[in-house]
């Protein structure tokens, strides 16, 4: 007890009730320069007073003293307070009664007479006692706090959850729903009250959405980022688009998936009036243009038949609004392929078309071009039958004069282009490969997408409308073949298409 410091609580009271002037004297004496603020009674009844208005903390009460007897007054003390401390203090004749009082709830007891030492050592047991009541009642409130923010932190990530407009969907590492937000439940149109708990396909009945959620849920992505995005359609009319992300424990194994869905109905709809306008609008001019175009033919015949001495700076000027006129006949036509691969309007008149034929037919039209450009262009197929593929014919069109227009265009004068087929595994490949200019791996992805055309020193000044690629990739996903490519600047590129044999073949 020597390195006890009363400083350790914060204002210890002790109150000592004793008929004995001398031991109460003694005992204010000693406590108050143990630093304890100390007030002394010298009878039961002005003790319990005290009690009451001095709130200590600790009771030195003796047990023999006229009137009020000590064991009264502890039954009392312990009535206004029981966490007061009450040292008993008694002759030797009266242990007994002390042991008495200790089985009543005292804490402890003193025997009279007593040395100072005696008291500083029981006094400062209480003391200790105090103060550890005193941390374990603190530690006790800070736990309680903590555990009133965790359940505050809680429910008010649970609040923005179920306030989030976009649906969610959290599922465990066996696929099954943990959670649902009251949008999740809208968009699926089921009950508000529906509980989680079951596997995916019992909420949602499209296989791609379950298929997706189980995927991303057994942690068969190492890389986020490949994740797709998917939509489907659970009702007439409306569209969801849904983004995946597994949830990584703490070893980074994966417990399960958050599954985000957003209604993107009605950037469907806009998406439509905007094809819908292109078309219209590409549909409108298609006529007055080739009308222009095939005019300035005609002027341009008759200039050089009628006036071979017509200044030469006429017929470059008429030449050039033809070229132009012709660019513009291009954009428009892939304006409008663009427009009916969206609305699904493309590639959906299919029979079984001969490859060899259609291959034949596009590359002995590129022929006249080529020779232009003294290019060598060849088409090599297999010995004996391609097999038919049953697809749109002018979809199968698109698709390979779009890259071999492509190979002409981006290779110079006197390069090479091979169209090449081969069958294996139920698919058809076609390869249309040209030691041309070659596309940077930077530009690979994104040369499929709308109006995205490279520039570099050797390609700047060939005209294009940046759509063709786009229009072979949307063709080649309606139909369910896939495109790559191969390609390095100056090295040549080769893109090579698959697409699935029909099954009579
Ligand atoms: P366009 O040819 O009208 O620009 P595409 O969508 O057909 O549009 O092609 C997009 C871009 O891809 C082209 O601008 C060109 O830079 C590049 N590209 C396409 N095919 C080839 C090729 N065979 N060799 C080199 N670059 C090519």
């Amino acid at each position: 007890m020597s390195d006890f410091r009363l400083d350790d609580i914060s204002v210890p009271r002790v109150l000592v009730v004793d008929d004995e002037k001398d031991i109460r004297d003694g005992c204010y004496r000693i406590l108050t320069r143990m630093g304890a603020t100390v007030e002394t009674a010298e009878n039961g009844s002005e003790g319990l007073k005290k009690v009451a208005l001095f709130h200590p903390g600790i009771v030195l009460l003796d047990l023999k003293m006229p009137g009020m007897d000590g064991m009264e007054t502890l039954r009392c003390i312990q009535e206004i307070d029981l966490n007061v401390l009450i040292i008993i203090i008694t002759g030797y004749a009266t242990v007994e009664t002390a042991i008495e009082a200790m089985k009543l709830g005292a804490y402890d007891f003193i025997p009279k007479p007593f040395e100072p030492d005696q008291l500083r050592i029981v006094v400062g047991r209480a003391l200790e006692k105090k103060r550890l009541e005193a941390e374990t009642a603190i530690l006790e409130t800070e736990r309680r706090k903590t555990l009133v923010d965790l359940g505050t932190e809680k429910s008010r990530i649970r609040t923005v959850i179920e306030s989030l407009p976009n649906g969610v969907m959290v599922t465990n590492a066996n696929g099954r729903v943990v959670l649902l937000n009251p949008a999740f439940l809208a968009f699926m149109d089921l009950p508000a009250d529906r509980q989680e708990g079951d596997p995916v396909d019992a909420y949602v009945s499209d296989p791609g959405f379950a298929k997706l959620a189980e995927d991303v849920s057994r942690g068969t992505y190492s890389n986020a980022d490949e994740i797709p995005s998917y939509e489907f359609s659970p009702s007439v009319g409306r569209f969801i688009l849904v983004r995946a992300r597994p949830v990584p424990g703490e070893e980074g194994e994966c417990l399960g998936a958050v599954l985000v869905l957003m209604d993107v109905t009605s950037l469907k709809v806009l998406d439509r009036l905007k094809s819908e306008f292109v078309a219209k609008v590409s549909h409108e001019l298609r006529s007055p243009l080739a009308t222009i175009h095939e005019q300035i033919a005609v002027v341009m015949r008759d200039l050089v038949a009628n006036s071979p001495s017509a200044p030469l700076e006429d017929t470059r000027l008429l030449s050039r609004a033809k070229e132009k006129t012709q660019g513009l006949i291009e954009l428009i036509g892939d304006l409008l392929d663009v427009s009916r691969i969206e609305s699904g309007s493309m590639a959906h008149q299919p029979q079984p078309v001969p490859l060899y034929k259609l291959l034949r037919g596009i590359v002995d039209f590129m022929a006249e071009r080529a020779k232009a450009k003294n290019q060598a262009l060849s088409l090599d197929l297999p010995a004996g039958r391609l097999p038919e593929i049953v697809a749109d014919p002018m979809a199968l069109e698109s698709i390979f004069g779009n890259l071999i227009t492509n190979a002409l265009n981006y290779t110079p004068d006197g390069g090479r282009i091979e169209v090449t087929a081969s069958v294996s595994d139920g698919l058809v490949t076609v390869k249309v490969k040209d030691n041309g200019y070659g596309i940077d791996p930077r530009h690979h992805q994104k040369i499929f997408e709308k109006f995205y055309r490279v520039k570099t020193e050797h390609t700047r000044y060939i005209t294009g409308t940046g759509l063709g690629l786009s229009i072979v990739k949307g063709l080649l996903d309606a139909l369910g073949g896939t495109i790559s490519l191969e390609s390095e600047p100056g090295k040549g590129s080769t893109f090579t298409v698959s697409l699935p044999i029909s099954e009579k073949n």
